[in-house]
C-alpha cells in the first residue's frame, strides 16, 4: 500500500511505490499501450550500489529491475518502467537482440508510438 507523509511545510508526500504497486502499474500499461501482446515479466526493486541507472530488463529471467532510489520519484519511476516495458515487449516479439545496450530504430519508434498515445503526458 502507498504510504503518505507530511513534510515540514505541511505538504502531503507520497512514499516510495511498492513492488505490488509497480506491478499493478505495469499491468495497466501493458493493457493500455501494448494491447493484444501477452507479457509475463516480474518486477524487482534493487538497492544494490552496483546497479547503475534507473532500470534494466533481464531477458533470460524476463525480469524488469528498477533502482530503489527511483521508486520515490513517481514520474521518473514511470518513465523507467515504460522504457523497460518497451524492451520487454520487443524481446517478447523477438526483435530486440541486446535489450540493455541498444536502442534500435524500432525502439525509438515504440517510444514515439507511446508518446502519441499519451503515455508521457503527465510525466514530462
Ligand atoms: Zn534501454
Amino acid at each position: 500500500m502507498t504510504h503518505y507523509f507530511i513534510d515540514d511545510q505541511w505538504n502531503l508526500i507520497k512514499g516510495p511505490l511498492s513492488v505490488d504497486e509497480i506491478s499493478k502499474l505495469a499491468n495497466e500499461y501493458q493493457d493500455k499501450y501494448f494491447p493484444g501482446q501477452k507479457l509475463t515479466v516480474s518486477i524487482q526493486v534493487t538497492s544494490s550500489a552496483q546497479f547503475h541507472g534507473a532500470g534494466c530488463y533481464e531477458p533470460a529471467a524476463k525480469r524488469i529491475w528498477l533502482a530503489e532510489r527511483v521508486t520515490e520519484f513517481e514520474n521518473t519511476l514511470k518513465i523507467a518502467l515504460l522504457h523497460e516495458m518497451i524492451h520487454a515487449n520487443m524481446h517478447a516479439r523477438g526483435c530486440d537482440a541486446d535489450p540493455n545496450h541498444e536502442h534500435p530504430p524500432e525502439f525509438k519508434a515504440e517510444v514515439k508510438r507511446l508518446m502519441a498515445l499519451g503515455a508521457y503526458d503527465d510525466l514530462l
